[in-house]
């Protein structure tokens, strides 16, 4: 038996479903009652990863096929993106943030689990003729007007391929490598826990396409500069093992400081691949990786293995994420953003919720 879509299903919390048939028929009308010559603003996260950017510009491409002229593609902050998401089809479409529309028709964010992580764009919301947010977090604040918001979806691409769908728009080679990107971002290459026969199926479409998915992964994931290799020799090396932290699941760490970037020659993007090398240690269930973006602010990527939802270690200290990947943005010395993160690994113990 199939549940109708959007319905409930048993022991679904509630807010873990996916949009209901109303959310969808509303933003699909929402696309088309853009008037001609109307103005749309694309707005994905800050710091923009593989599932921001790329389920970001494939909806663009698509929203180009279906005639809408002004389009703007944008994130918040420097407008500068990490080398390998440079070269994405629909790159074209990207202006740097001083250069969006003050008062688009309609704006629609990727990925954004929360206003503040719309950065200065955050003022569109009330500008904007009408605000679509399309997301798959679980701690999505539902910020915008229109909410297409899948805690069950792998990716935000997940949901942006679903719209286009019902938009009438069909996958071409450019809209899919986007698309792709987003997908085994977040997927981890199909490894992770969110790697559902939904997932393969929507690869396969995308696949179906023409694009080269050997290509893409080296381009994305196996491409580093020789001075990130050096760098990620050395903060490694300072990595920290607490095996009786998470209540003995263990916890291992490390940070690395703009310094850090700065004796390499690197750029600090390339920090965004530490977590991996990290979170591999069989010791420790929780990892993280503490990285300096200015004196006393660090970008902290969080991941857990199960026995801890890192999400709620997220969420306690500001920041936001998934069960097994979340992170935050920590205040002060990297030492004291470790503290915080130990004093909240046992609230968020799985489990720990059901107790009073
Ligand atoms: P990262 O460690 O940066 O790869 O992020 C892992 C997950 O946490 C992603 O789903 C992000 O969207 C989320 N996340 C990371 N940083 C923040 C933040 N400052 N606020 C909210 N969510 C975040
Ligand atoms: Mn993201
Ligand atoms: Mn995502």
């Amino acid at each position: 038996m199939t549940a109708p879509t959007g319905a409930v299903l048993p022991g679904t919390a509630p807010g873990e479903s996916g949009p209901t048939e109303a959310e969808w028929a509303a933003a699909v009308a929402a696309v088309r009652q853009v008037p001609a010559g109307g103005r749309v603003l694309l707005v994905c996260h800050v710091n923009p990863d593989g599932d921001a950017l790329g389920s970001m510009l494939g909806f663009a491409q698509g929203l180009r096929r279906l005639g809408v002229d002004l389009l703007q593609a944008t994130f918040p902050g420097p407008f500068d993106l990490p080398d390998p998401l440079r070269g994405l089809p629909g790159e074209e479409m990207l202006v740097p943030a001083t250069e969006a529309y003050p008062d688009p028709d309609l704006m629609i964010c990727f990925d954004a689990a929360s206003a503040s992580r719309l950065g200065e764009l955050v003022d569109r919301l009330d500008t904007a003729g009408a605000a679509l947010v399309l997301d798959h977090h679980a701690s999505n604040t539902r910020f915008g007007g229109l909410h297409l918001v899948d805690p069950q979806a792998a990716a935000t691409s997940v949901v942006a391929e679903e719209l286009l769908d019902r938009l009438g728009v069909p996958l071409d080679a450019g809209i899919a490598e986007c698309l792709y990107v987003a997908l085994t971002t977040d997927t981890g290459s199909f490894r992770f826990e969110a790697t559902t026969p939904a997932v393969h199926q929507m690869a396969a479409r995308l696949l179906a396409t023409g694009i080269r998915p050997g290509d893409i992964s080296r381009r994305i994931f196996d491409h580093r500069p020789f001075g990130a290799v050096r760098l990620f020799g050395e903060v490694l090396g300072r990595a920290r093992l607490e095996p009786a932290a998470a209540g003995g699941r263990g916890l291992v760490w490390t940070y690395a400081t703009q310094d850090d970037l700065v004796r390499h020659g690197q750029r600090p993007y390339v920090l965004e691949a530490l977590i991996d090398s990290v979170r591999c240690t069989a010791e420790a269930d929780v990892s993280c990786v503490v990285k300096q973006v200015s004196a006393h602010e660090w970008a902290v990527s969080l991941r857990s293995k199960g026995a801890v939802d890192v999400s709620r270690v997220a969420v306690a200290l500001g920041g936001g994420g998934h069960r097994f990947a979340a992170g935050f943005t920590g205040r002060g010395s990297a030492d004291e953003v470790m503290d915080g993160i130990r004093g909240q690994l046992d609230d968020a113990l799985v489990g720990s919720e059901d107790q009073v």
